[in-house]
C-alpha cells in the first residue's frame, strides 16, 4: 500500500487542504490530527532553528512542559535526528525513568526535514493503558503529510526571508542617489526608489507596473524620445542581453543619464528579471561640452592666427623676394657701372702717366701740376670704385677667401714699408711690439693686407705731424690680436660704432679736410668677419685711436714649424 493510499495519510492530508499557505499553526494542527489519526492522546512539539540541539518545546498534549522536557532530556541521545523512530517502552534498550516515561507504552518520534534540515519535531505517544504498539505503517502514513507541512514551513521560513531581503533592498536602493528599480520576468518593474520616481516624475507611493506602460507615460520627458524610443523597444524586446541607452531630461536643468539595463539570466540563460540603473552622465557631458567649445574656441583662434599668418607670411615673402630683386638690381648695377668706370679710368691714369713720363714731349710745370691733378683724382676714383666693387661682391656672397700659412712679422714689415713714403712725409715714429713666438699664421693674405692698409693709411691720415703709430700683435684666446694705435686726433665715442657703416666719415670741419670715401672701414670689417674674426676700436678725441681686429687660428699641431 502506497502513502498516498493510506486512509491516514488522507485523513491527515485531508486537513490540511483548508489551511492557508502561511498558516501561523501549522506544526500544532498537523499534531492535533495525527495524534487522532494515531489514537496518541499524548505529544509533544519541537520547533526549531533548524539544527539539532537547538529544538525547543513549542506545545504539548496530555503532557507537562516539565515532563516533556525530562523525557526529551531521556531520549534525546537515544534518537537518530533525521529520521523517524519508533520505541517501545517495554523493550530494550528503551528504559526510562521518567514519571512521564511510566505513562507511555509505545512512542513515535517524528523529525521534520526539509533538504536535510530538521525544521522541528513531534513526538506521539500512547498512554501505558494501550498496549498497543505503533507500527512502521503508522510512519509511512505520516510520510506525505510530514513532507507537506515540511513544505510549507519552509515556504513561510522564504517567505520571511525574502521578506527582510526585499526590505534591506528597498532601504539599499532609496539610499541611492541614482535612479534603480528591478524588472521581473514579464517586465514589469518593482521597486522603483526615489530616485527613480522622481526621474519619471511619478507620485512616490507608486510601487511599479508593466515597463511598456510606465516609459508610454514618460517618455515625453525626455530630450530625444523618438531616437531613444526605438532603443527602449528594443531593449524590451530583448531583455536578457542587457543594454545601454544615453538619454537627456528635457526642462530647464540639463540632465544627462545612462540608462543600463542588467539582466539576471537562470543558469540554462533564461531571464528572470533584471535591474534599470541610470548613471548620472550630467557632469560628464558638461566638461566634454564645456571642453568641445573650448577645442572649437580653440580651433577657430588658432585657425585666424593661422590665416593672418599665412598672409602676413605671403606679404613677407612678397617683400623678400621684391627686396631680393631690388637688391639684384642693385648688385648688377653697382658691379656693371664699377667695370664699366674702371675701363676709361685705366685709359685716363694710362695716359696720365705717358703725359707725365714726357711720352708727348716735355711739359711745362704747370702742365706737369695738372697732369699730377688728374693721376691724383683719378686714383681716388678708382680706390672708391674698386671699394664699392669689393662691398658689392661680399654683399652678393661671392666673395671667397683663399686663406694660407704666412709669415706674419714679414707680412707687416712689407705693409709698413709700403706706407714709408708716407710716414717719413709726416715723420711719425713707428713701432712693432710683437709677442715673442708669432710667426706663421692662417689667413687670407690679399684681404688682411686690405684690412691692414686701410688700419694704417687711416691711422697715418688722421694723426699730425710727429705722432706715433705702434703695431702691437699678441695672442688672445684661440687667437691673435693685431691692434694698430696712433696719437692722432680719436673718433668721439658716439661716433665709434657709426663708423663701421657704409659711407660714415665722422662729419667735423676737421676730419672732412681728410678726404676718403667712408668705405674703407666697412669693408675692412667685412673681411676680417668672413675670417670669422672681430673688428673694434677704443679712441679718446684728441688723444689717439686704437683698431684691432682678432683672427681665429687653428691649433698649434696643424701650423707648418
Ligand atoms: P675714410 O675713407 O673716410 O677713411 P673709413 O671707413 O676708413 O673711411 O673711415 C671712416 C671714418 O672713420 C673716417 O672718415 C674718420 O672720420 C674715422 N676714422 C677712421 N680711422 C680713424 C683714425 N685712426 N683716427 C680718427 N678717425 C678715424
Amino acid at each position: 500500500m502506497s502513502p498516498s493510499d493510506d486512509p491516514r495519510t488522507t485523513q491527515v492530508l485531508g486537513a490540511f487542504s483548508d489551511f492557508p499557505l502561511y498558516a501561523p499553526d501549522i506544526l500544532a494542527e498537523f499534531t492535533t490530527r495525527a495524534r487522532r489519526v494515531l489514537d496518541a492522546p499524548i505529544a509533544a512539539l519541537w520547533r526549531g532553528d533548524f539544527s539539532p540541539g537547538h529544538l525547543s518545546l513549542e506545545r504539548s498534549w496530555d503532557l507537562s512542559a516539565a515532563e516533556a522536557i525530562t523525557l526529551w532530556a531521556e531520549i534525546e541521545d537515544s534518537l537518530d535526528f533525521e529520521s523517524p523512530s519508533i520505541l517501545d517502552l517495554g523493550d530494550s534498550p528503551w528504559r526510562f525513568r521518567s514519571p512521564a516515561a511510566k505513562r507511555i507504552s509505545s512512542m513515535i518520534f517524528l523529525p521534520i526535514m526539509s533538504s536535510q534540515r530538521v525544521l522541528g519535531a513531534m513526538l506521539f505517544a500512547r498512554s501505558a493503558t494501550n498496549a498497543n504498539r505503533f507500527t512502521r505503517e503508522d510512519l509511512q502514513g505520516l510520510r506525505l503529510p510530514v513532507q507537506a507541512v515540511a513544505c510549507t514551513l519552509e515556504n513561510d521560513r522564504l517567505a520571511a526571508k525574502a521578506d527582510v531581503m526585499t526590505q534591506r533592498l528597498e532601504l539599499l536602493t532609496n539610499a541611492i542617489p541614482l535612479p534603480v528599480c528591478f524588472l521581473d520576468s514579464r517586465l514589469d518593474v518593482l521597486q522603483p526608489n526615489h530616485a527613480f520616481k522622481s526621474a519619471l516624475g511619478v507620485p512616490d507611493d507608486f510601487k511599479g507596473g508593466p515597463l511598456i506602460e510606465i516609459w508610454a507615460k514618460v517618455k515625453d520627458r525626455f530630450d530625444n524620445s523618438p531616437e531613444i524610443e526605438a532603443r527602449m523597444l528594443d531593449m524590451m524586446a530583448h531583455p536578457e542581453t542587457g543594454a545601454s541607452v544615453e538619454v537627456t531630461f528635457a526642462g530647464e536643468n540639463e540632465l544627462h543619464y545612462r540608462l543600463m539595463s542588467i539582466p539576471f539570466l537562470d543558469r540554462h540563460g533564461r531571464y528572470t528579471g533584471g535591474a534599470l540603473i541610470g548613471f548620472d552622465t550630467t557632469p560628464e557631458r558638461r566638461l566634454m561640452r564645456l571642453q568641445q567649445e573650448s577645442i572649437d574656441d580653440l580651433d577657430a583662434t588658432v585657425q585666424e592666427r593661422t590665416l593672418s599668418l599665412h598672409f602676413a607670411n605671403e606679404e613677407l615673402r612678397l617683400a623678400n623676394e621684391e627686396l631680393r630683386r631690388m637688391d639684384q638690381i642693385k648688385t648688377d648695377f653697382m658691379s656693371n657701372m664699377s667695370h664699366e668706370l674702371r675701363t676709361p679710368l685705366n685709359q685716363i691714369m694710362g695716359y696720365g702717366s705717358m703725359l707725365k713720363d714726357g711720352v708727348a714731349g716735355d711739359l711745362t710745370p704747370d702742365q706737369d701740376d695738372f697732369v699730377d691733378n688728374i693721376l691724383h683724382g683719378s686714383n681716388r676714383v678708382l680706390r672708391l670704385v674698386n671699394a664699392i666693387l669689393d662691398l658689392t661682391r661680399i654683399d652678393a656672397g661671392k666673395f671667397t677667401l683663399h686663406p694660407t700659412w704666412n709669415d706674419y712679422p714679414e707680412f707687416l714689415g712689407s705693409v709698413l714699408e709700403a706706407f714709408r713714403p708716407q710716414l717719413a712725409a709726416k715723420r711719425l715714429e713707428v713701432k712693432l711690439d710683437l709677442e715673442p713666438g708669432i710667426r706663421a699664421l692662417w689667413f687670407s693674405p690679399e684681404e688682411i693686407e686690405q684690412v691692414l692698409f686701410n688700419l694704417v693709411s687711416n691711422a697715418i691720415k688722421f694723426t699730425p705731424e710727429g705722432g706715433t703709430l705702434t703695431l702691437r700683435v699678441h695672442r688672445s684666446g684661440e687667437g691673435i690680436l693685431t691692434e694698430v694705435h696712433d696719437t692722432g686726433i680719436g673718433i668721439p665715442a658716439a661716433d665709434q660704432e657709426r663708423i663701421f657703416d657704409r659711407f660714415v666719415q665722422v662729419d667735423s670741419s676737421t676730419t672732412r679736410g681728410y678726404g676718403g670715401s667712408g668705405l674703407g672701414l666697412a669693408i675692412a670689417k667685412q673681411l676680417v668677419e668672413l675670417h670669422g674674426g672681430t673688428l673694434t676700436v677704443t679712441s679718446e678725441p684728441g688723444r689717439g685711436s686704437c683698431f684691432s681686429f682678432w683672427l681665429a687660428q687653428p691649433a698649434t699641431a696643424a701650423r707648418p714649424s
